[in-house]
Order: structure tokens, then C-alpha cells, then sequence
């Protein structure tokens, strides 16, 4: 249960303002234990925007996430308003009713210092981190496949009639600010020489090249940049790549919801699935003698495939169990004769969501190797030359999915696809 909104006045805490701001939380103390001079706080933020503190009592842990007005990676440069903590928040509460334990539990969210305590997940990590360190997770693609169905099903005009999507609109669309940083981090910037951008330099110097003077993917990406502003299918998450999921062997959790907004549901289905692709790309870099991640790679594509037919699946049955929203009235089909039209359309609505998904996924791995804000799966790897041929493969699959989209039917024919735009190292 998310406690109602506190407000204090803004100031950017440190591990000392934080105890005592906790210490007068009295559910949250509880759940502590001890005193607050006992507990252990720490600051342990590796994203790009905001503090992240864990505070450790003899009795239990929270994790505390607070907003800064600036942009983290860029400093107090690059300003940016702490309000994308409050549709966290919001977005969080949006969709708690639908993907149950898939989220953190909230405690408290203090609007004024934009500023969330929520359950600290133990011991879960990061799943960029697993992926690179060649762990298995069993239940990760059907739980995230599940969750982007159930999360976006619900907030889309085939759930609910439109009223409750627009008031969901009205409100999410004041967080512009990380839409603004989609915009030019994901759909401009990378296609033209932007003093933003960095790339595997001199390696990847002539593909960059070629890439940036590549008129029909230019057109392609900025196509997906359009859809990505005016499809307004369903809430999304509007960062779900691997850095947005922790997870244990049996767990799975998404977080960082703070980029949430009214737009393609594909925008959600690609972060997770291109995010993926990039991880297959990197895996020669993460080899050792033991273990050429041959293995794992084919364990990628599997999960890449389970992703894309769970959510598919669940998206297709939770439309047949709840489909009460505005689009696609019951009412309108409620004749036998009328289930194969709706069938077909229903079809054909989902394989729209793959080719968005393709599209998406294609410019965020572009962007994470051209881009301002790249990937650990990829800046880890320390030999540039063997850095550079990972990044490359992983470009040139980006580049056919965004040029040549009619090579692809079916998630089948894109993992078919991947090995062969690999460069052998
Ligand atoms: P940012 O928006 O700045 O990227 P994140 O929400 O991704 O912040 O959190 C940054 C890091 O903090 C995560 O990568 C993770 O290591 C840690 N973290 C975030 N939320 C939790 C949580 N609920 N429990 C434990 N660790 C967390
Ligand atoms: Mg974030």
C-alpha cells in the first residue's frame, strides 16, 4: 500500500539528512528495527539520473530513490526538473493493480523532496549484470513478456472506455522532460554528428560514417521517432531495458519507471528485446577460455523468443477475457459469424506490435553504440578492436531491421538473422 503523499521542502540528501528524514517515517523505522544511529546508509545510484541510497537496520532494509534537478551523468550542466520522480510514482501506481509483485512495493513518497521509499530488493541484480556475467534466469522472458501485457493491456483503449486513458494522458503528459531526452538521445542525435555522441573510436569510425549518410535508415529511425510521439497505445514504462530489471534465479522485478508516458506499446517491447540483441552481440567480448558463451548466446535468443510469444500470448488472452474498453466494442461483434473478423483484427493488431517492437528495439541499440549513453555490455569490454566487431555486428542487425523490415515475419526470422550479421573476432 503506498502511503499518501508527504511533502517537505527540496534539498538534495546525503546519507546523514537521510537517516533522520527516515527516522521519523514511523512504518518505515519499523521495518528497520534499532535505532537510527544503528542503521547503515549508503549511496549506491549507477544510473544516469538520480540517487539511490539503501538503508540497512538490524531488522530489515528500504531502498530510497531521490530525484536530483539535474541530469547525474551529465552534472549540474545538463538541469532537469526532479518531477519525472513523481510520475514514477504515479506510473508505479497506475499499473500496481495489474502486474501484482512484478514492481517493487512502495512505501512512501515525499513530494516535495521527490523522493520514494520503496522495498529494497535483496538479493537481486541488476539483469545487464547477470547477463554479462553468463547467468541463467528461468523465469525472466515469461515474467517480462507478462508484464508488458498486463501493463500495457490495462492502460490501453481496449481495457477501459477512453475517459480513464485520458485522464491517465492528461496527466502524464507534464513529464516531458525525459520524453525531450528520448527525442534527441534515441532518435536524433545518434544519426548525425552531435557533440553529444561517442563511438569505438577509430574502429567503428567509417561505419559511423556510413551509417550517418544511410538516407532510408535515417528515414526509418525518424519514422519510429514519430510513432514514438504520436501512437498513444498504452501507458509504457518508457525505459525497460536490462538495466530497468533485477532479478534472482526465481525473481523477477522491473523498475525505474521514471521516462513513464502515453505511447506505442512496442516502444516497451523493444527496450526489453533490442536490449537483448545488444547482450548476443557482446557475449565474444565476456568470453574466457572456459566458456566462448556459444551456449549462453543460443540461451539469449530462446529468452528473445519467449519474451516476444508470452507477451504475445498473454496480450491476445487478456484482450479476449477483458476486452470492455471503446476499442474494438464487444457489442460490434457479438454475433458468431463475427470471430474471425475480430480474430484476424486482433491478428493483425499484434503483428503491428512486433514490427514496432523491431523498429524501437533497432534505434535503442543504435543509439547505446553511437550515442551519448551507451551500455556496460559493451564499454566493459577493455580490447577496442574486439569491442568495435561486437558493436558492429550489433549495428548491422539494427540497421537491416530498420531498412529491410520485410525480412521480417515472425521473431523466428530476426533471431535466424542475428548470428549471420555477427563479424567473427
Ligand atoms: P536511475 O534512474 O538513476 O537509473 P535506478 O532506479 O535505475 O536509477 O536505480 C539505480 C540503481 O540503484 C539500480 O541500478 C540498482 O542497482 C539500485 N536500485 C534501484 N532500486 C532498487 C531497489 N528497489 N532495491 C535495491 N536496489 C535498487
Ligand atoms: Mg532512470
Amino acid at each position: 500500500m503506498t502511503a499518501p503523499a508527504e511533502s517537505s521542502p527540496y534539498r538534495i540528501l546525503d546519507c546523514e539528512s537521510l537517516r533522520g528524514l527516515i527516522a521519523e517515517l514511523e512504518e518505515v523505522r519499523a521495518r528497520l528495527g534499532g535505532r537510527p544511529e544503528e542503521w547503515q546508509v549508503r549511496e549506491v545510484g549507477d544510473g544516469n539520473l538520480n540517487l539511490v541510497f539503501i538503508v540497512e537496520g538490524p531488522r530489515g532494509s528500504v531502498c530510497v530513490k531521490q530525484a536530483l534537478p539535474y541530469l547525474r551523468a551529465a552534472g549540474p550542466s545538463w538541469p532537469m526538473s526532479p518531477e519525472r520522480a513523481f510520475f514514477e510514482h504515479a506510473y508505479y501506481a497506475a499499473v500496481a493493480p495489474y502486474v501484482g509483485a512484478l514492481i517493487p512495493r512502495i512505501y512512501r513518497y515525499d513530494a516535495g523532496l521527490y523522493c520514494t521509499v520503496m522495498e529494497r530488493l535483496s538479493p537481486h541484480i541488476i539483469l545487464r549484470q547477470g547477463l554479462i556475467a553468463g547467468r541463467r534466469y528461468p523465469n525472466l522472458a515469461r515474467d517480462i513478456g507478462e508484464y508488458v501485457a498486463r501493463a500495457s493491456f490495462f492502460t490501453s483503449d481496449l481495457a477501459w472506455p477512453f475517459e480513464r486513458k485520458m485522464e491517465g494522458m492528461a496527466l502524464f503528459a507534464r513529464n516531458q522532460p525525459p520524453v525531450r531526452i528520448t527525442v534527441d538521445l534515441i532518435f536524433a542525435d545518434p544519426y548525425f554528428a552531435s557533440p553529444r555522441n561517442r563511438h569505438t573510436s577509430p574502429q567503428l569510425d567509417g561505419l559511423v560514417a556510413e551509417l550517418r549518410g544511410d538516407g532510408p535508415l535515417k528515414a526509418a529511425a525518424a519514422r519510429f521517432g514519430q510513432k514514438f510521439l504520436s501512437e498513444v497505445q498504452a501507458l509504457v514504462h518508457g525505459d525497460l531495458h536490462s538495466g530497468s530489471v533485477m532479478v534472482t534465479e526465481a525473481d523477477t522485478r522491473v523498475i525505474d519507471p521514471e521516462f513513464a508516458f502515453y505511447g506505442p506499446i512496442g516502444f516497451d517491447l523493444g527496450a526489453f528485446f533490442g536490449n537483448l540483441l545488444l547482450s548476443w552481440y557482446s557475449q565474444p567480448g565476456h568470453a574466457t577460455p572456459g566458456d566462448d558463451r556459444h551456449a549462453y548466446q543460443a540461451w539469449i535468443l530462446e529468452q528473445a523468443r519467449i519474451f516476444w510469444e508470452t507477451f504475445r500470448g498473454r496480450f491476445l488472452a487478456l484482450w479476449s477475457e477483458h476486452g470492455q474498453g471503446d476499442a474494438f466494442p464487444a457489442a460490434l461483434f457479438a454475433e458468431p459469424q463475427d470471430a474471425a473478423a475480430l480474430q484476424s483484427a486482433r491478428s493483425a493488431f499484434v503483428d503491428s506490435l512486433l514490427a514496432d517492437m523491431l523498429g524501437f528495439g533497432a534505434c535503442k541499440m543504435i543509439r547505446r553504440i553511437l550515442g551519448f549513453a551507451h551500455v556496460i555490455d559493451f564499454d566493459a569490454i577493455r580490447d577496442a578492436d574486439l569491442r568495435a566487431d561486437c558493436e558492429a555486428g550489433a549495428l548491422a542487425m539494427a540497421r537491416t531491421l530498420l531498412t529491410h523490415p520485410e525480412q521480417f515475419h515472425s521473431v523466428g526470422d530476426v533471431l535466424d538473422a542475428v548470428p549471420r550479421m555477427a563479424r567473427r573476432a
